[in-house]
């Protein structure tokens, strides 16, 4: 029997360690995919934590519903190796990107298409085993997307945090276009969200991000300028330089990112706030209704504009971020580097 290899979370706040088992079987409509590569993603360190951050020392508890040992790991790509005899179309060979956020099916969000934000949901690497593994099951072909002419490494990365960016960017709805958008926080999903805010806006954006080094990769990734919010100036220049903005992305979701982000909004502005960095944010409660603004949240995307996003970029549409491939083996030292802060752009795992 083909064995499964899983770089696995054993216990919270602990690294991962191999474990092997038997490669599961699909039945029905699952579909067992072989991995190529799974990106590394922020919110897998706060998987592995157990926790969020919520400002103070008020922690968001994420260790129930999750039996141990888990495989985290929710940008995948890879090969369909078999299939269960109901799974139509889930032909063997096919290289296909795993849409991970699969909610129940049946709940009155998943029939308008949001399984991403289903409450009973069995989102791949968050509650059912994921990525980090030579293997996964997948319940359903209608999750596995193809990916061709793209590397799987580009391909994987898509389904979290080039969702995560696309469908923030289309949440912005028309204030995206009557001015640049701003993009703040420029990690992984914020380099994605730059390329793809070039394909879908007629301006190009404008950055902020504390690191010198991330702001100088999306000047040459096609920024229209660069800020860093740390600059007790930045604020005041950025009015300055465009009066404020409608349309503002946050890809950090702190309290200092949301200070700024709220603090150079124009009236009528929104923010889009995907970041999970923690925090406690306060804002004056009638400067809601004074400067007429929207702050938003999203959580990944839906399956439909993960379609919708694969279709650009297997047009050429969107330009790949630096990704550095490290072996599956080193999934303890990917999560690491990504804590430290010293990845730019995409980790993405071997297998
Ligand atoms: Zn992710
Ligand atoms: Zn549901």
């Amino acid at each position: 029997m083909t064995k499964m290899h899983r770089q696995s979370l054993v216990a919270y706040g602990q690294p991962l360690c191999e474990t092997v088992v038997d490669c599961p079987s699909p039945r029905g409509s699952e579909v067992l995919v072989r991995i190529e590569r799974c990106g590394v993603c922020h919110s897998d360190l706060h998987l592995q934590d157990g926790y969020f951050e919520l400002g103070g020392d008020r922690r968001l508890d994420i260790t129930k519903d999750r039996a141990l040992p888990f495989t985290l790991g929710h940008e995948i790509a890879g090969v369909i190796e078999s299939a269960g005899d109901e799974a139509v179309g889930a032909t063997v060979g096919r290289h296909v990107a795993v849409y991970p956020w699969i909610g129940c099916g049946t709940c009155a969000v998943c029939r308008a298409g949001e399984e991403n934000l289903c409450s009973a949901h069995r989102h791949v690497g968050i509650i059912a085993d994921g990525g980090f593994a030579t293997h996964v099951v997948i319940p359903h072909p209608r999750y596995l997307l193809d990916y061709a002419p793209l590397s799987p490494a580009f391909a994987g990365p898509l389904m979290c945090s080039g969702l995560t960016a696309y469908s923030a960017l289309k949440h912005l709805g028309a204030r995206a276009e009557r001015g640049p958008v701003l993009l703040i926080g420029l990690g992984g999903v914020g380099m994605m969200g730059l390329a793809i805010a070039r394909t879908l806006f007629r301006e190009p954006p404008i950055v902020a991000d504390i690191d010198a080094e991330k702001r100088k990769a999306a000047l040459a990734g096609g920024a229209a300028a660069a800020y860093d919010p740390s600059d007790p100036q930045a604020r005041r220049e950025m009015m300055k330089a465009t009066g404020g903005l409608l349309a503002i992305c946050d890809f950090v979701g702190s309290e200092k990112s949301l200070q700024f982000a709220t603090g150079v909004l124009a009236r009528g502005g929104k923010v889009v706030v995907t970041g999970l960095l923690g925090g406690t944010f306060s804002i004056a409660a009638a400067m809601i209704a004074i400067k007429a603004m929207t702050i938003e949240g999203t959580l990944t995307g839906t399956l439909a504009e993960a379609r919708e996003l694969l279709d650009l970029a297997r047009a050429g549409k969107i330009a790949p971020i630096p990704t550095h491939d490290r072996p599956l083996a080193e999934a303890q030292g990917a999560l690491d580097d990504l804590r430290a802060g010293r990845v730019v752009g995409r980790t993405v795992l071997r297998v």
